[in-house]
């Protein structure tokens, strides 16, 4: 395998070479931000400005801003303690079809626990309207959760209009959003949706896996979901990942500052699109995807778990879905209704700004091969 031809970047992306000096510098200080000393305070000092630098990005001030181990931490967090939060109101949630797992699998652990999930279907485009989300709230309604952008298709969710809808139907539901893959991948700061909690992840901009925050809007009171020795204003405890902090921090301002990204993005998706179509006239596009670095396709009658394979032996990496289904099928192709032979073919392909036509070129060089082969293979 000579060269990584790389078209996952919604499952995971490279280390920024930033972000690793950043981690290096912390590793070799390795105070506890919670000791009392100078050395250690120079640790804290790192949370602090780390903390400012990723609430400057997200839109909001740093005392709404809370570090965790992840994405899939955040949305734990956020329903779970959102729930308790607002059970005076009710036990109903309302959320979608096309959530990641880390949203569908704890609202189906709060179904075990006894509350009630209302799940709202996309279109055959994998749209959700916010009339469609009005329609579902209900007087015991106590928490919406609705994702920014969908991990597979790459489109964008009404969720600024969601929350209107939702605040005038009830100021007092709490509203959650997942922007694990909306996080630097739209123009506007993501507080602006003006949703009461929002999910980011670092590893999905550069930064290394195990870093996530949780955005909370002054004045909701959600309790922690670790609890210990106190640390990040007593809502998450555990020792702060100082590495993984300053990693983050210096992800998100080195992307900031990129701010031709979202452009190169959409466009050498479009440019990688246009070529596959060439390449390949019975490939169907599912998605073009709203979000600039994420689209879905298709190759009616081919299994995309083995074109993936296909693929990967030759160091071309794509997905077959989200990463996180282990080969099932995608359960948000399935709830767009695709005909069964586009549900079986579908195919996850995600950019980077940093993605080249010659990429491009050689991934549609490449699935033409694995096509043809496969094809011949299979009549
Ligand atoms: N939400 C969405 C939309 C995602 O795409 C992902 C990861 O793929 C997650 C949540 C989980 O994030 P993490 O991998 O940081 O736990």
């Amino acid at each position: 395998m000579d060269k990584l031809i790389y078209f996952d970047y919604a499952a995971t992306t490279p280390v920024r070479p930033e972000a690793v000096e950043a981690m290096v510098d912390a590793l070799g200080q390795f105070g506890n931000p919670s000791s009392r000393y100078g050395y250690a305070r120079q640790a804290a000092q790192r949370v602090k400005e780390g903390r400012e630098t990723v609430a400057a990005a997200v839109g909001c001030s740093p005392a709404e801003l809370f570090f965790t181990s992840c994405g899939t931490e955040s949305d734990n967090w956020a329903l779970r303690r959102g729930m308790e939060l607002n059970r005076r109101r009710g036990k109903h949630i309302v959320t979608t079809a096309i959530e990641h797992a880390a949203v569908l699998e704890t609202c189906k652990d709060l179904e075990r626990q006894g509350y009630e999930v209302t799940y709202l279907k996309p279109d055959r485009a994998g749209r959700i309207g916010a009339g469609q989300l009005a329609a579902a709230l209900r007087p015991d309604t106590a928490l919406v959760s609705m994702m920014l952008v969908n991990n597979e298709t790459g489109v964008i969710l009404p969720v600024a209009d969601c929350v209107r809808a939702v605040k005038a139907f009830d100021p007092a539901i709490l509203f959650h959003c997942d922007a694990v893959q909306g996080f630097l991948k739209t123009p506007e700061p993501l507080a602006r949706l003006g949703a009461d909690l929002v999910a980011v992840s670092g590893h999905k901009i550069g930064a290394p896996k195990g870093i996530g925050a949780l955005y909370i809007k002054k004045g909701v009171r959600l309790r922690p979901l670790l609890t210990g020795g106190g640390q990040e204003e007593g809502l998450r405890s555990g020792t702060e990942a100082t590495t993984q902090i300053a990693a983050f921090s210096a992800a998100v301002r080195a992307v900031s500052a990129d701010s031709a990204r979202l452009e190169r993005t959409a466009a050498i998706k479009e440019y990688a699109l246009s070529k596959l179509k060439e390449a390949l006239p019975r490939l169907e596009i599912i998605s073009q995807g709203d979000a600039p670095h994420i689209c879905a396709i298709t190759l009616p009658g081919y299994k995309s778990e083995v074109v993936v394979r296909v693929l990967g032996d030759q160091g071309v990496c794509v997905s077959s879905g989200s990463a996180c289904h282990k080969g099932r099928p995608s359960h948000v192709f399935a709830a767009m209704n695709l005909p069964k032979p586009w549900l079986d073919g579908a195919l996850r392909l995600s950019f980077s700004p940093g993605s080249t036509r010659e990429e491009a070129d050689a991934l549609a060089a490449a699935l033409k091969n694995a096509a043809d082969t496969l094809f011949t293979t299979l009549s």
